[in-house]
Order: C-alpha cells, then sequence, then structure tokens
C-alpha cells in the first residue's frame, strides 16, 4: 500500500490481529456507542450518508433498516461481511482484513447489536492467505473479549461468531450466491426478490454489506455522523479505498476524501502516467462499467458525480491505460473473464458471454468482418437484463462503452454519445 490517511488505514490503526493494540488506538468505542443506543444507530448511519462500498453504492441504513425490521420464523438473524473479492483491479478488501481485522469484525458486531442477529459471518475469499492468517486469530480474541459478553447480553443469547470460506469464484461474491454457498450449495445467483435482508440464509433475515462498508462503521459510531461526513469533499461523505493500477507510475491503494477528482487521484497520488506514456482511458469500478476518458479527469470520484457522467464508482477500482494500449485487447480480456466466470444456470449468460468473447477475440487478433461487429453489436441489445444477477450486464456495458468510445479501433467510424 503507497499511501492512506483520514480514516479506515491511519498508520496507527493497522495493528494487525491484536485486540488489545486496536483498544488502545480507539478501537471498541463505536460498539459501546452502539450498545448504549442501539436505537440510534440506523440514524446516524443515515445521517452519516454512508453507502456501499461493494459496487451499488446503495444507502447502507436502508438494507440495516430493513434487516432490522425483518422478523424471523426460527429466531435466526444473519449479519455478513461480503470479503469475496474477485473482480480484476479491486484490491481493497484484501489489505483492510489484513492490516485492521479487528475494524472489519467491529463494524460487524455493531450491525449484530443494530439487528439483534445471533449470526455473524466473515465470508472471505480463501485466495487472500493474508486476510485469513490476521482474521482467524482476531476472532478468537473478540470470542473471549469483555465486550462480546456485553454484546451477548444485549441480545439475550449467543453470538456465532465465524470465519466461512467462500468457493473462490468471482460470483461467489454476488449477495444472493453468498446465501447458497452459507446453505451448503454451489454459488448460484437467485432472482431478487425476496431480497437477503428479508429471505436469506435458509430464510432467515440476511444483512450482507461488502467489507469496506463494514470498516467504516465502527469510525462513525464513535466520532459521529457530522465528522465522518465532513471527511468527504463537497456532497461527498467519508473517505473511499480508490485500487489504483494500470499504467501510472505509483500504483497502489489509497484513501482519499470521497470527491476527490480523478485528476488528483492519477497526477497527484499516482504520480502521473508512465514516463512516455499520455493518459488515455480509465475502466472505473472494475472492468464492467462505462469507460472515462481524458475529458472525465475533472470528474469528483463519488457515487453521484461518478453515475452523472453514465459511469460508475463501483468498488473504487481505477484501471487507468495510455494511448498505444488496445481497448479491444482490454475489453477482450475482460469479457473472457466474465465468460469464464459465469455460472451457467442463465442460458443467454453461459453463451452470450462466450460468443462475446469469441467474437472480441476475432477482431483483436485481426481476423474479425463486418458481420463480427454486427453481431458484436446485436448482442449488446439482445443480452442485457437476460439474467439472474449482473454479470451478463457488466460485460456488455464495457463492450458498449468502448463501441462508442473508441469506435475507430473497432473499424467503425466515428465517436458517438456516451
Ligand atoms: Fe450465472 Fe450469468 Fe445467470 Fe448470473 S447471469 S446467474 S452469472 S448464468
Amino acid at each position: 500500500m503507497n499511501q492512506a490517511n483520514q480514516n479506515l488505514l491511519h498508520p496507527s490503526r493497522r495493528v494487525g490481529a491484536d485486540l488489545a493494540a486496536w483498544r488502545k488506538v480507539g478501537g471498541g468505542k463505536g460498539l459501546l456507542a452502539a450498545l448504549s443506543a442501539p436505537e440510534n444507530i440506523i440514524a446516524t448511519l443515515q445521517d452519516a450518508n454512508l453507502c456501499g462500498m461493494g459496487g451499488a453504492g446503495f444507502p447502507t441504513w436502508r438494507k440495516w433498516e430493513a434487516a432490522v425490521a425483518a422478523q424471523s420464523k426460527n429466531g435466526d438473524k444473519y449479519v455478513v461481511c461480503n470479503a469475496n473479492e474477485d473482480e480484476p483491479g479491486t484490491f481493497k478488501d484484501r489489505v483492510l482484513l489484513a492490516e485492521t481485522p479487528h475494524q472489519v469484525i467491529e463494524g460487524v458486531l455493531i450491525a449484530a447489536v443494530a439487528c439483534r442477529a445471533n449470526k455473524a459471518v466473515l465470508y472471505v475469499n480463501p485466495h487472500q492467505t493474508e486476510s485469513i492468517a490476521s482474521l482467524t486469530p482476531a476472532i478468537e480474541e473478540w470470542k473471549t473479549s469483555d465486550l462480546f459478553i456485553r454484546i451477548e447480553n444485549y441480545l439475550g443469547k449467543p453470538l456465532d461468531l465465524q470465519l466461512v470460506k467462500t468457493s473462490g469464484r468471482y460470483i461467489g461474491g454476488e449477495e444472493t450466491a453468498v446465501i447458497s454457498w452459507l446453505e451448503g450449495n454451489f454459488p448460484f445467483p437467485r432472482r431478487k426478490p425476496p431480497f437477503p435482508a428479508e429471505s436469506g440464509v435458509f430464510g432467515a433475515p440476511t444483512l450482507i454489506n461488502n467489507t469496506e462498508t463494514f470498516a467504516n462503521i465502527p469510525q462513525i459510531l464513535a466520532n459521529g455522523a457530522e465528522w465522518y461526513r465532513n471527511l468527504g469533499l463537497g456532497e461527498a461523505a467519508g473517505t473511499k479505498l480508490y485500487s489504483l493500477s494500470g499504467d501510472v507510475l505509483n500504483p497502489g491503494l489509497y484513501e482519499l476524501p470521497m470527491g476527490t477528482t480523478l485528476h488528483e487521484l492519477i497526477y497527484v497520488h499516482g504520480g502521473g502516467m508512465l514516463e512516455g506514456r499520455t493518459f488515455k482511458a480509465v475502466f472505473t469500478g472494475g472492468p464492467s462499467n462505462t469507460l472515462l476518458t481524458a475529458k472525465d479527469l475533472d470528474v469528483p470520484l463519488d457515487f453521484v458525480s461518478v453515475r452523472e457522467r453514465k459511469s460508475s464508482l463501483g468498488t473504487g477500482a481505477m484501471i487507468v491505460i495510455s494511448e498505444g494500449t488496445s481497448v479491444v485487447r482490454k475489453v477482450s480480456e475482460y469479457v473472457e473473464f466474465f465468460a469464464a466466470n459465469s455460472c451457467g444456470q442463465c442460458p443467454p449468460c453461459k453463451g452470450g458471454t462466450f460468443q462475446l468473447s469469441r467474437l472480441l477475440n476475432r477482431v483483436d487478433t485481426g481476423i474479425g468482418t463486418a458481420d463480427d461487429l454486427h453481431a458484436l453489436q446485436s448482442l449488446c441489445k439482445l443480452l442485457p437484463h437476460s439474467g439472474r444477477c449482473g454479470l451478463i450486464d457488466g460485460a456488455v456495458t464495457v463492450l458498449q462503452s468502448s463501441l462508442r468510445t473508441f469506435p475507430e479501433e473497432y473499424g467503425l467510424p466515428g465517436e458517438q454519445e456516451r
């Protein structure tokens, strides 16, 4: 990690699995605040304007409110920290879990208090070995702590806190796939509704949030909503972990105020482009969104501003490419990734992503024909919203974006409107 400041990854908070060290730097205060006024937790999150950091940017308090309100038929309620992180270009959750596991666990425990959940799961990609090495002893430390006893006293029942290794598949991070896996099945995504907060693991209300989202919770509860909001720039609240990669001098993980411009991220924190290279475009939020180009360098990197450019902040991943890099090649690689990671239960996705990948490979290797391009464009119209989850839409979005923005690379005439 090259740089971190202010909130989640302040150096003093990188205490590894030592719970006593975590409490010495302020850990536990958020949880105590939650236990002293559990009825205020959701209003505080709403006031803080915290949004989910896993991709969708959905207001966190709304999910929590639904999970609190949901009635459990068998008495169980689940809180799940989604740390499956497996998308190209995103590498933030593994750092949080490896360097400050107690911060994430404390966020999960606060959620358990808010929802009165009796099951708390750290759902972790088995390939993130440093995360698991740090989390495993950290969980055991919490289970024998005085704070944990206070939580169980408040709940009036035991709290089952455990680490569950995911399937290690990309699709396993989709929130309904999380439920399937925790029920002991292959991580097939399911149709929504019902939403997990209403009916999740074995039908029990299940609150699922991303790791970075949970890592924000203790700081918000300890320092207040206004403090958190003021960390952001303009209307944006808090901070964001940006995974910066590609053709920049200093790729790495940066925690910066939410609303930092793309230009500042690349040219100040990232050190600018590699010597002799010129900025061409950035794949935002991973490989499944609309490309941003030089005319977007001024965009503040927050959920609303990036959406206004018809793209998405997603996970905060920023994959920068320079002039001379083939957009067709990059998109072909990403669509191949989606094709390889389709779970296969929706025929349009299984066949469609394979066809997109095959056609893109033909274009990229110079043997594509006008018919291939026509077929690509037709599939872009046919495939959206034809799957149970968003994988197929992500593949189409990045392809359509590249066709519109860099048509000449496909042998098509003139740039079109985004
Ligand atoms: Fe699986 Fe694709 Fe259907 Fe998603 S859209 S459930 S990845 S087949």
